[in-house]
């Protein structure tokens, strides 16, 4: 190879090197609006701030949606209509005070508005052991922990 050749080879691999840099920097500009939209957890809050006046909501632990808990003595399922209620099975004599709801296998949160079976999931996992968030995908009613007591 001549030094000529050489040259020409060096300018190339610096022709190329540049634009890989360009299309990575482009690429990242394409990627970042879409990994912001892709955040679960931001677009349910930003649809449910637009429509807070459309859609039915509660705030706080005093208005979770009605539970359905395991019993951990005969396995029968335990529906707790109110967070303050005592956890009573309906078919052992096992009962529960309120506070031991973390201590449960929590089945399903119910629609308060329409009795259907919510989507549920937590925001902070290391921080709280209860669900943070409900949405019933029916009639869009959705319930946020926000403060928990
Ligand atoms: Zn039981
Ligand atoms: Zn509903």
């Amino acid at each position: 190879m001549t030094d000529d050749a050489g040259d020409r080879v060096a300018t190339l691999r610096r022709a190329l090197t540049r634009g890989v840099d360009l299309v990575t920097r482009i690429g990242e500009r394409l990627v970042a609006p879409l990994r912001t939209a892709d955040d679960p957890n931001a677009f349910r809050l930003s649809s449910v701030e637009t429509h807070t006046t459309t859609i039915d909501g509660d705030t706080g632990w005093g208005h979770r949606p009605p539970a359905t808990v395991r019993c951990p003595e005969c396995a029968a399922e335990i529906l707790q209509a109110d967070a303050r209620d005592p956890i009573d099975c309906p078919a052992c004599a096992a009962e529960f005070q309120s506070d031991r709801f973390t201590d449960l296998e929590l089945l399903t949160l119910t629609c308060p508005v329409c009795r259907t079976p919510m989507q549920h999931g937590r925001r902070h996992p290391h921080t709280f052991d209860v669900p943070e968030w409900a949405t019933c995908g029916n009639c869009q009613y959705h319930w946020e922990l926000k403060h928990f007591y």
